[in-house]
This record gives structure tokens, C-alpha cells and sequence, in this order.
């Protein structure tokens, strides 16, 4: 019942929905792309959703993340966002990490990840992972080690960004030598320039949701159905004029991260 309208789509069945069923999300982030990403991830039935984040909740920070309410202010983003995602869909599995994802809790996620595959029902294939990595951060050094992991374990990575009125989308599967995240991003990273985030740049209401739930549809078209419109595309949203274009990118075979590690 809880999934009928969504089996009753066209192209999704309750193949889909199983696979939907047997797939793990790992949120990195539960703040503003975060939390309508989760939602809506839970409410559409991924069986487990691990979040990922250290950060306390403040009242600068109602007016966009949507899982939250003025009585949570001060307490932990993931503990919070995991007991509100467990009240939305009692049927799947939600846990979390308050520990900030760094070299020495990337450990942490590697034993996670070889458990989840270890675990799945369905096998692990380089075409169609059940293990999904979700960027959901404003962090760039957060990225960059999101982004090792997904080379590393050859696993998608599906990065989302928001600032202002405008917003980014991109699902990296390196493994298909398609490049990853510091292909496209690698040299903007190297010049070091001030890092834009919501605190020092601003951000409207609807910019995170919008750019969340965006992620989210991508999220299940690719864990349903093993989709990935945006191959090789960085999506560009600009909410000012209401306007969308997708750029090419290719793999940088110098790239740094993931030269030595794909052939
Ligand atoms: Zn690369």
C-alpha cells in the first residue's frame, strides 16, 4: 500500500521497487540538500539510509532544512534527521554517524560499505551498484574524500550543490571511465580560491530543496532502475530565470585521483 502509486508507474515495477528495497544510501551532509534528499529517499522505500554529519542544529538553519523544527536546535543534524526519517517510514533501515567524515572515519565508512555488500541480496556490479554515496555537503575537503572513496571503492557518486539561486547535479561513476568529481572540479580546487557556501553567500528557501529532491530523483532512478541520465553531465540549474542546461565533461587522464587507480 505505502508503494502503490509508485509501482503503478510506467517503467517501475516492483522489480524496481525491490531493488529500491535492497539498496543502501549514504548521506553525507543532513542540512540543506540533505535533509529533502533523505526524505524523500525514505518515503520512496530505500531500504537503508546511513546520514553522515557532526554539525549541531541553529536557527539559521530552519529556514531550509526541512526535517527540523525549533525545538531541535542544539542537538545533532544526523541523530535528529535519522529519528525523524525513522517516524516517516518505520519499514526500512536508518542509522547515522555524528562524526565528521575525515581520514580516520573514512575507515568507518570502508567497513560499512564492504558489510552492505556483504549483505546485499542483490550482487554488487560495477553496472549497477546497490551502494550509492550521496554528496550532500558545502564542504570541499569533505568532497574531495567522498570522492576517493567513490574511486577507491568504485562506487557512484552522487554530487548535488546549492548556493544562492543556483544549483549543481552530477552522478560520477568513475569506474566507467566517465571521470569523477575532481576531474570536472580538480583545477578550481587547486587554485584555492575562497570557498562559496551558504553561511558566507546565501541561500534562498527553496534553492537546497529544489537541488535535493533533484538528487533524490536521480538517486532512485538509479537505484530502482540502474539509470543515469546525467552520464558524463554536470546539470545547472538557475532558479532566477527558471532555466536548466547540462554541460559535457570527460575523464582527465592526468587527473589525480583517479589516473592511478582506473586503468
Ligand atoms: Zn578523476
Amino acid at each position: 500500500m505505502r508503494y502503490a502509486r509508485q509501482v503503478l508507474l510506467d517503467g517501475w515495477d516492483v522489480s524496481a521497487q525491490v531493488r529500491l528495497k535492497a539498496s543502501t544510501a549514504i548521506i553525507v551532509g543532513a542540512g540543506g540538500l540533505g535533509c529533502p534528499a533523505s526524505e524523500t529517499l525514505a518515503r520512496a522505500g530505500v531500504g537503508h539510509i546511513h546520514l553522515i554529519d557532526d554539525d549541531t542544529i541553529e536557527m539559521s538553519n530552519l529556514q531550509r532544512q526541512t526535517l527540523f523544527t525549533a525545538s531541535n536546535v542544539g542537538q545533532n543534524k544526523a541523530e535528529t534527521a535519522s529519528e525523524v526519517l525513522n517516524q516517516i517510514n518505520p519499514l526500512i533501515e536508518v542509522s547515522y554517524s555524528m562524526q565528521r567524515l575525515d581520514a580516520q572515519s573514512m575507515d568507518d565508512l570502508s567497513d560499512l560499505i564492504a558489510q552492505k555488500r556483504h549483505e546485499s541480496l542483490v550482487p554488487h556490479s560495477a553496472d549497477h551498484s546497490t551502494i550509492l554515496l550521496l554528496d550532500c555537503t558545502d564542504n570541499f575537503a569533505i568532497r574531495q574524500l567522498l570522492n576517493e572513496i567513490s574511486v577507491v571503492e568504485r562506487l557512484p557518486l552522487l554530487s548535488a550543490s546549492a548556493i544562492a539561486m543556483t544549483g549543481q547535479l552530477a552522478l560520477y561513476e568513475p569506474y566507467k571511465n566517465t571521470g569523477c568529481y575532481y576531474c570536472v572540479f580538480g583545477e578550481i580546487l587547486t587554485n584555492k580560491s575562497v570557498e562559496q557556501n551558504c553561511a558566507n553567500s546565501g541561500v534562498l528557501a527553496s534553492t537546497t530543496t529544489v537541488m535535493g529532491n533533484m538528487q533524490a530523483n536521480l538517486a532512485l532512478q538509479y537505484l530502482g532502475l540502474g539509470h543515469n541520465p546525467l552520464s558524463g553531465q554536470l546539470l545547472n540549474w538557475d532558479g532566477k530565470h527558471m532555466s536548466q542546461h547540462n554541460l559535457r565533461f570527460k575523464r582527465d587522464y592526468s587527473c589525480k585521483v583517479c589516473a592511478g587507480q582506473i586503468g
